[in-house]
């Protein structure tokens, strides 16, 4: 009996708290770690055992936080130790998948049956797959992978991912997520743009002619008298599956949309040293000056604002302050030249 009931400790301790092996076998008399009280039905208990995998020769201390049913079972298991002294190893040496086995013989025999107790489904178990399975059970809860990370003792996030088996990882099923939102939200705003055009209401800066021509561009091949076949449809998902790609190098500033076509063209890159990076750095955008950012219409209001907090700044400057004078002046004709840019495509329809 006594054995079983080592044996049962050894189980509740691993399933609840996911040590491993070597973990188990670090246990010793006295890793009760005394209780801490943070408030009414706060309580936290813990378990001092060593970390070995990965670890210096002969382990380093930690400590493990538990639930109250591995605390007892490690008490219990002190009582039933042969020679409960101080520093003794709770379970020493164990191969648990045969001690597991001894158990679940015990319980789905006549003894555990004469108890009353529930038979055990006969399946093969070890430490790992505990360990696995309690981190599933706490990575599918909110917040649950930084707590299964820290509570397993992970060194990356990324090998907790893979113990709850999340193919691809929680981070990269995220970003999947993102870049497909994000892609469907530039297709719309090309589309609208595209729309404005043949309204007539084309896109003003730099990076204006290109856009034009690119929508010319597909405006021509919608022409009804170009379709070569009879079955030729023009309809909206046709013009959508031209304007994907252009979507796909589509990046928003707050006052200007990026085309990021050329990474040797993009001034951001120019001004930070790294003219090969693969993408945009639009906290360094300088759009009224970069040949691949163009503004629209919904970009008016933040130049609006820009342009008049400038001339707002520049009438409280007094007299002596000629530099800074001088620089506000510079970004406030800039500011109005943008705005004058964007009416003057909005209104006549021509290129800025
Ligand atoms: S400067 Fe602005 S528009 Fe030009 S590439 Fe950089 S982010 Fe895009």
């Amino acid at each position: 009996m006594v054995g079983v009931g080592r044996n049962a400790t050894a189980a509740i301790i691993a399933a609840v708290s996911g040590m491993r092996a070597s973990e188990l076998m670090e246990l010793q008399i006295g890793c009760r770690l005394p209780v801490e009280e943070f408030g009414p039905g706060l309580t936290r208990y813990r378990l001092a055992s060593k970390l070995i995998k990965g670890q210096p020769l002969g382990g380093t201390r930690d400590e493990w936080v538990v639930i109250e049913p591995a605390y007892q079972a490690a008490d219990l298991a002190e009582h039933l130790h042969d020679d409960p002294t101080n520093g003794a190893l709770l379970f020493g040496r164990l191969a648990f998948s045969i001690r597991y086995q001894w158990f679940r013989n015990w319980v789905n025999g006549p003894s555990g049956q004469r108890l009353g107790l529930a038979p055990i489904p006969d399946a093969p178990m070890n430490l790992r797959a505990l360990r696995r399975t309690l981190a599933i059970e706490l990575d599918y809860r909110p917040g649950g992978v930084l707590a299964t990370k820290i509570h397993l003792k992970h060194v990356a996030v990324a090998t907790t991912e893979g113990y709850a088996s999340r193919p691809g990882g929680a981070q990269a099923e995220l970003l999947a997520e993102v870049n497909k939102h994000e892609s469907e939200r530039n297709l719309d705003l090309l589309w609208t743009e595209f729309l404005n055009y043949q309204r007539g209401t084309m896109p003003a800066g730099p990076g204006a002619r290109d856009l034009t021509e690119f929508f010319a561009h597909i405006d021509a091949k919608l022409d009804p008298d170009d379709a070569t076949a009879p079955k030729t449809q023009r309809n909206d998902r046709e013009i959508l599956s031209l304007l994907t790609k252009r979507a796909q190098i589509l990046h928003l500033g707050v006052s200007n949309y990026c085309w990021f076509t050329d990474p040797s063209r993009a001034l951001c890159l120019k001004r930070a040293g790294t003219p090969t990076a693969d993408k945009p750095l639009i906290g360094m955008c300088d759009s009224a000056r970069c040949p691949q950012a163009t503004h629209h219409p919904c970009h008016r209001p933040v130049w609006t604002d820009h342009a008049d907090r400038t001339k707002a700044f520049l009438g409280e400057l007094g007299p002596t302050r000629r530099a800074e004078k001088a620089r506000l002046q510079t970004e406030h004709d800039r500011a109005m030249r943008v705005l004058a840019n964007i009416d003057a495509a909005n209104a006549t329809g021509a290129q800025a």
